[in-house]
């Protein structure tokens, strides 16, 4: 690991005006030359710092700063989520465990209580792939400015089935399906007192638009909290984890259900996957083939359907498109 010095931010402004890079830029040497990050649990970061990937000359330490570790929950207006709140402290929080239980399913099933009590939710969102050639020095991929993602002819058991015709990495983030699904939106800093609100589904960024990111994070962005709409007491939600060993591990495949109902009819559904895409994506035809239906095993069956439609399985992949049929169809039936 490379020397650095370290920043211990005490305010948003002062995380700011010291920030000049985010690892992406670093990743693809679009950082100037003495590039400062954030850091805020640490796990993804030292890793790729570990990893002899990034190294950074400073390190932004943002995990102190007052005021971005709270959850806060009003019923009329949802959730807010601070950038530095940890999954453990989301897993642990009743308001989530009552009124998003596909949020609560999605934190207690990511990683370990050992990471959970460390990973924030600003840096779960905004961490980098786990794919095996963006984490190698000796892959110079896509991701990290080259022309090639060598899992599109390598190994690719756990890459994408959808979208995958650029980059065929997943998004690490398992968090991010249940939110999307839920309809978060994600509050971004920037210098000069500027904010924005983003959808959480326009935050992630697809290769095909640029591999060098993803999401849409700039240099001089900091997360400050993650807003979840209200919902009503005919609000049903499931969220279902699948990897490749029951311990701990990424997911291979994720759902996120989250339907409005009215009695036995779905009014309304959103069916997120994620590991199917490069990044958490709403499936819209699953999503519409409940729209309207009474929840039966023919009509989670149709969605389960519709969520691969399309589906471009790499070779060694395939399993991965009866597996998530499996589970969208399993959590729409739970969900009720
Ligand atoms: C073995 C293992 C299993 C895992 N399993 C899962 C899993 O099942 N599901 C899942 O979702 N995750 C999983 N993870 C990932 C883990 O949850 C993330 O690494 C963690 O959430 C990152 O949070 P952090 O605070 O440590 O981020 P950091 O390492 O501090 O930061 C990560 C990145 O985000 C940037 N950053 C941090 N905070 C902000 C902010 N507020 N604004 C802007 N940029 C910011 C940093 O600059 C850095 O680029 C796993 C990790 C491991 C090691």
């Amino acid at each position: 690991m490379n020397k650095f010095s370290w920043f211990e931010a005490k305010t948003v402004d002062e995380a700011l005006e010291q920030v000049n890079a985010t690892v992406s830029e670093v990743l693809t040497t679009k950082a100037p030359d003495q590039p400062a990050v954030f850091k805020s649990g640490g796990i993804d970061l030292l890793d790729l710092m570990k990893e002899g990937l990034v190294e950074p000359q400073k390190v932004i330490n943002i995990k102190n700063i007052p005021g971005l570790d709270t959850i806060s929950y009003i019923q009329k207006s949802g959730l807010k989520l601070g950038a530095n709140v940890t999954l453990a402290q989301m897993e642990a929080n009743t308001d989530i465990k009552e009124h998003y239980k596909a949020l609560h399913q999605a934190v207690a099933h990511a990683g370990t209580p050992q990471l959970r009590n460390m990973a924030s939710l600003g840096g779960n969102l905004a961490q980098r792939t786990r794919c095996w050639y963006f984490r190698s020095l000796d892959h110079q991929c896509l991701r990290k400015g080259s022309g090639t993602c060598f899992a599109r002819n390598g190994e690719n058991e756990f890459h994408a089935v959808i979208k995958n015709g650029s980059c065929s990495s997943v998004h690490a983030s398992s968090v991010a399906t249940a939110l999307l699904a839920f309809g978060a939106s994600v509050e971004i800093a920037g210098p000069n007192g500027k904010q924005r609100t983003v959808p959480m589904q326009d935050f992630f960024v697809s290769p095909g638009d640029d591999s060098s990111k993803e999401c849409i994070l700039e240099s001089n962005e900091l997360i400050t909290a993650v807003i979840v709409p209200p919902v009503s007491s005919k609000t049903k939600s499931f969220y279902i984890k699948q990897g490749a060993r029951e311990s701990y591990d990424w997911a291979i495949a994720d759902v996120a259900v989250v339907l409005q109902m009215s009695g036995r009819n779905c009014k309304n559904a959103v069916v997120a996957l994620g590991a199917a895409a490069p990044v958490p994506i709403v499936s819209d035809a699953a999503s519409a083939a409940l729209k309207g239906k009474e929840i039966t095993e023919q009509s989670a069956e149709e969605s389960a359907e519709a969520s691969m439609k399309g589906a471009t399985p790499l070779s060694k992949n395939a399993y991965k498109v009866p597996l998530f049929k499996a589970i969208v169809k399993r959590a729409i039936l739970q969900t009720t």
